[in-house]
């Protein structure tokens, strides 16, 4: 049983002792002092020195849109920061160059900051895109330009919300529109090898993807071409339950890679920056409590059809009041603690309703990027909900105190556990400080509970796969900044190294 390659001279970061790991088919077969492990080695071994650098499990990025990533990097054009309009125009055109005749989809364009001062017209993107469809939606979200060809898909009569001269499409009108140009099936398949890539580069090398359901096909024959290196569990639209429960597909069900989870459930549609998570009392700066999308009766009866079907329910709930309505449908549902039914992103939870997590057995899936990015004064979390409530949002240390299950995940704003993991270690809010040993448990061992994989991911020891990530240098020898992930290894496999 000679290994196939020993890592060595590797403190493990996050296990007590040890410095080296040998592998072999896929899995780690000892761990321990780098002169004893090397002992193990036979004529095939390969060595690699690590000359001191932390070793730690692959990070498990535990609320993902995995394809949305890719999509994000092979399909949109980002005009977010096209200083002009001939700016953005030239992105589109280089885009409709990779694609000929395909759908050209760009986002983010402002013209309050082009020398031009006007919007995007369809004539503009006919003089340079005639021979394929193009959209592109203003940074607002409200107003999408379409060249002739991307119009003549809008079925709406004029003046409904439409400006045909100007190709300009409002609300309803510009998303429809954007339904059109969904990426076909190859390049789906290219934005998942594309997000996997990245996600290897950040040292991910597992993620639980809430994602739609182009995701199964797509990911499958991303696999099959060896274009995905990434372990994917899915969470699928609760709509799919009956058919997976027909087929008697439970969870776990999948190959290497990919595999089927759960469900996933939405109380609210957006957040705590489009006002629409739900409050027990009003927002700040507006309007409203937000709307809650379902029943606990309704979520209730979910719970119970998954758990008969032998599926995970992952309940996104953000605010105090759609985190209230989701617990007490656990209770209703009399859920069992071994389901590990999970809540996604658990912003403003009360202490007590941790507690009442605690005894249901839920798993909070928390994104620490939200604090790091949105929390702290005169940020958007402060404005929206003023100093108290901003004070106690993602709310780690609480989490970690009721020794509930955490997971750490990105939500893909942006994906990355090292930009991420700030807002847990050094947040905005001492208070809610997590220690960095605690904070990396949740971004690797806390993800893989979260899947029901704590028996072989997301920890350094015999029998589990090799899925590791080498950093630059641990958290207490370096500034955070300079941080750096230089090599990710799955199932011992080198699939990223920084050059
Ligand atoms: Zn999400």
């Amino acid at each position: 049983m000679t290994p196939e390659l020993i890592l060595y001279h590797a403190p493990l970061l996050l296990e007590r002792g040890g410095d080296a790991v040998a592998i072999r088919c896929g899995r780690i077969v000892a761990v321990g002092r780098s002169e004893e492990v090397l002992r193990l080695r036979g004529p095939g071994t390969e060595l690699l020195d690590l000359e001191g650098r932390p070793l730690l499990p692959g990070f498990f990025d535990a609320h993902l849109h995995f394809l949305q990533v890719g999509l994000d990097r092979v399909f949109y054009v980002d005009l977010s920061q096209a200083g002009s309009l001939s700016q953005a125009l030239e992105l589109l055109v280089r885009a409709g160059k990779a694609r000929p005749g395909g759908w050209v989809v760009g986002r983010g364009w402002d013209e309050s900051v082009w020398p031009e001062r006007r919007y995007l017209e369809r004539l503009d993107l006919d003089r340079r895109l005639p021979n394929q469809p193009v959209v592109a939606m203003r940074v607002d979200g409200h107003l999408a330009v379409a060249n002739t060809l991307a119009l003549a898909r809008c079925l709406r009569p004029e003046g409904e919300l439409v400006d045909r001269a100007r190709g300009h499409l409002w609300e309803e009108a510009a998303e429809e529109l954007l339904a059109c140009a969904q990426p076909d099936r190859e390049t789906l398949v290219e934005a998942a090898a594309a997000a996997s890539r990245l996600a290897a580069s950040l040292g991910i090398t597992a993620v639980a993807d809430m994602g739609g359901p182009q995701v199964l096909p797509t990911l499958q024959l991303a696999e099959t071409r060896g274009l995905l290196r990434t372990r994917v569990f899915l969470y699928l639209p609760r709509e799919e339950l009956d058919r997976l429960a027909g087929l008697g597909i439970r969870r776990g069900f999948g190959s290497e890679l990919v595999r089927i989870q759960g469900l996933k459930e939405v109380f609210v549609d957006g957040s705590i920056g489009a006002r629409t998570a739900a409050l027990t009392s009003p927002y700040a700066d507006g309007e409203g409590q937000g709307e809650l999308l379902l029943t606990r009766e309704e979520l209730a009866t979910l719970l119970r059809g998954a758990e008969r079907a032998g599926l995970q329910v992952a309940i996104h709930a953000i605010g105090d009041r759609d985190i209230e309505e989701a617990i007490s449908a656990c209770e209703l549902a009399r859920v069992s603690p071994g389901a590990r039914h999970r809540i996604e992103h658990l912003e403003l939870p009360t202490p007590a309703q941790l507690q009442r997590m605690r005894d249901l057995g839920l798993v909070a899936s928390m994104q620490p990027n939200f604090a790091a990015r949105w929390s702290g004064p005169g940020k958007l979390y402060e404005t929206r909900l003023g100093r108290d409530r901003d004070a106690v949002i993602d709310p780690h240390a609480w989490v970690a105190e009721a020794k509930l299950p955490l997971a750490f995940g990105s939500d893909g704003m942006p994906i990355g556990p090292l930009f991420g993991l700030p807002g847990a270690i050094s947040p905005p809010h001492p208070a809610q400080r997590l220690p960095w040993e605690v904070a990396f448990r949740a971004y690797t061992s806390g993800g893989a509970y979260a899947v029901f994989a704590e028996g072989e991911l997301g920890k350094i020891a015999p029998g589990y796969l090799a899925d590791l990530v080498v950093l630059s240098a641990g958290p207490s020898q370096a500034p955070w900044e300079e941080l750096q992930v230089d090599m990710t290894f799955l199932s011992g496999q080198l699939i990223y190294e920084r050059t």
